[in-house]
């Protein structure tokens, strides 16, 4: 079995939405319940990132902007847009989210560990370096992927997406940066409406819209002949995977039919072109049953699958 990393932290709980909010701690409560079955994890506290790692993608006005909006009493809200929302709390728990994907980083790095998952909320991949959105606040695996590049001297970093919704945040890093990979696949033509096939930035954007309805075998064609062949060609020192269980056909927000195994097999297919080492950041996932059953199988593929080395080009 892989060396694997759960890192999370209690702080994740605090980032409190309204009532009725789909984006709620109970999510992270059924993914910890779920988790706590698996032997064997290497369990560490996330830390909370630091200002110098955020002002690597977003700048340091909008960033304490951010932080100067925090309600600073229990109970009371800040709304950013229609469906975003911060707490008292909300500034630690993002901070946490993104030194998750940092220690991560890290302890791949050391050698610690081969694989991590961090289960943490609230969610990133909607997060644009100026604007907040979509439930998100600060972008945890673009900022995952400037880490890795800025402390480590990596110099090929992939974000891969499989959240239902379409990774516009990390999109937008991948336009304005030419040495980094971004793949997303997600369902076309809702929130928040970007991710088009011909979105391909500077040859370095893959994105794959699926119809309302696709199922699983759909969806790993379309993986399996548009991402994963450019990401082999890519060859990423380091994927850092923005994992969302929304695309599964319970999920209320979303209308793709997928199961528990196709993230199985997303998960072995990005093993085996990460030849074996990445690290994995929750995003969304809104059915409590769905995305704790999805998260459970994800982390146990990363446990147990041995990847084939030499690309991941394997078949659907
Ligand atoms: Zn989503």
């Amino acid at each position: 079995m892989a060396k694997i990393a759960l890192i999370t932290h209690p702080a994740c709980f605090e980032h409190r939405p309204p009532a009725g909010h789909p984006e709620s701690p109970e999510r992270l409560a059924a993914v910890l319940t779920a988790l706590s079955g698996l032997d064997d994890l290497i369990r560490l506290d996330a830390p909370c990132a630091e200002k110098a790692d955020l002002v690597r993608l977003h700048p340091i006005d909008h960033v304490e902007r951010l932080m100067a909006l925090e309600p600073k009493q229990t109970g009371q809200k800040q709304q950013l847009d229609p469906d975003t929302y911060m707490s008292a709390g909300s500034i630690e728990a993002a901070l946490r989210a993104v030194g998750a994907v940092k220690a991560g980083i890290d302890g791949l790095m050391a050698g610690q560990f081969e694989r991590a998952f961090c289960a943490t909320r609230p969610p990133g991949h909607h997060a644009e370096a100026r604007k907040a959105m979509g439930f998100c606040l600060w972008n945890s695996a673009a900022i995952g992927a400037l880490y890795a590049r800025a402390h480590y001297g990596l110099e090929r970093v992939a974000v891969v997406d499989f959240d239902v919704h379409h990774g516009n945040g990390s999109q937008e890093l991948a336009e304005l940066d030419a040495e980094f990979f971004c793949a997303s696949i997600h369902q076309g033509g809702i929130y928040p409406g970007t991710g088009h096939a011909a979105e391909t930035g500077q040859g370095n954007l893959v994105n794959v819209p699926m119809p309302s309805g696709a199922d699983g075998s759909a969806w790993r064609a379309a993986f399996a002949e548009t991402i994963l062949p450019a990401l082999a060609a890519y060859r990423p020192q380091i994927i850092i995977v923005s994992a969302g269980f929304d695309g599964h056909r319970l999920d209320p927000l979303a209308g793709l039919n997928l199961e528990v195994d196709d993230y199985v097999w997303a998960t072995e297919r990005l093993l085996d072109v990460a030849e074996g080492k990445l690290v994995s950041t929750l995003e969304g996932g809104y059915h409590l049953q769905a995305l704790a059953a999805c998260a459970f199988a994800h982390v146990r593929t990363l446990q147990t699958y041995k990847a084939r080395s030499g690309g991941g080009l394997a078949g659907v």
